[in-house]
């Protein structure tokens, strides 16, 4: 068996909250809980999961972009989280992130060019102006762009274009995995659909290995190989993608699936609504995370004792006491 590209191990994230004259901690935010998970060569791995629930921090994590509190992660058999200086900037060339709000993550003082270029500039990858000005024109010309379009600054495009220019950049450094972190959550359907295209078209002609976080089972169905379902910093279930979608096991899975509207009229899907909203994650409940709105969940052991992530068939895991 080769190895995967990625692993993450038992991850914890914590935030502190400080307080008072002298700024000590007072509490705790609990954004990822212990979450494990590979992915393989070329494989996308889809991670759902309402907002708040760890899958930006987690992916955060992952680039090292916000330093883990615990865990694991090996990236080609690299430990992640002890990489440092010239290693680490090797790693964020192999690792790179599309953010859900290109707008915001442009800098509107700069030119399309200069953006994409900068990354080739800070890696070393163009020697000459001419180098960076014939790479930039091809890496927009790659995501459907214009080589004019260099000229220009981020606020004369549109959102779906924005993305574009976002997912130019991070390809600018031939990366292995692209962390896409809701790329398509703040764009109109249609261009969903265009963007999400050519997400796996790139996929395809560069070999590249995608982590795609989504808060909508419906957005990750098409694009992604395995799919991790997560619910307040912890991993649910996870599975490859037809056999969450046929045969989901998790409660909290099966409420997220019956949102998901289905094409064909003459087929009904029984929405599950959950009580309640998703606890805080300063505190959240003991026992299963799940357990305050799940409807069949079994008192008091489903409040007293967190369920582990089992293994319920080929490559499908969950974690619940009554299920797998
Ligand atoms: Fe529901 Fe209990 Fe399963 Fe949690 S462990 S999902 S509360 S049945």
């Amino acid at each position: 068996m080769t190895e995967p590209l990625l692993k993450v191990k038992n991850l914890v994230k914590n935030f502190s909250i400080t307080g008072g004259i002298l700024s000590r901690e007072v509490a705790k935010v609990h954004a990822v809980d212990g979450v494990s998970f590979e992915i393989g060569h070329g494989e996308t791995l889809g991670v759902v999961g309402e907002s708040g629930c760890g899958k930006s921090t987690t992916g955060r994590c992952i680039l090292r972009l916000i330093e883990p509190t615990a865990g694991e992660i090996w990236f080609e058999g690299k430990d992640v989280m002890q990489l440092e200086g010239k290693a680490l900037q090797a790693l964020r060339r192999d690792m790179q992130i599309i953010f859900q709000d290109p707008y915001a993550s442009l800098n509107p003082r700069m030119t399309v060019g200069a953006i994409i270029g900068e990354a080739l500039v800070i890696h070393g990858l163009a020697k000459s102006r001419k180098e960076i000005d014939e790479r930039v024109s091809d890496l927009l010309a790659t995501v459907g762009l214009q080589p004019a379009h260099a000229r220009r600054y981020p606020h004369e495009f549109s959102g779906g274009q924005r993305q574009r220019i976002g997912i130019a950049r991070a390809l600018a450094v031939e990366p292995k995995l692209i962390v896409c972190d809701e790329p398509v959550s703040a764009l109109d359907v249609s261009i969903q659909a265009q963007v999400i295209n050519l997400l796996e078209d790139l996929q395809e002609k560069f070999s590249l290995t995608y982590m795609f976080i989504a808060h909508d089972l419906s957005v990750v169905e098409h694009i992604s190989s395995r799919v991790a379902v997560m619910y307040l910093g912890r991993v649910v279930e996870i599975a490859p993608s037809k056999d969450l979608y046929t045969n989901p096991l998790h409660p909290y899975t099966e409420a997220l699936l019956s949102a998901v509207p289905i094409p064909d009229p003459t087929i009904a899907r029984n929405r599950i609504r959950l009580e309640g909203d998703v606890p805080n994650p300063i505190s959240p409940p003991p026992g299963c995370h799940f357990h305050t709105r799940c409807p069949i969940r079994q008192l008091p052991r489903c409040a007293e004792e967190r369920p582990e992530l089992k293994q319920a068939g080929p490559g499908h895991w969950v974690s619940c006491h009554l299920r797998g």
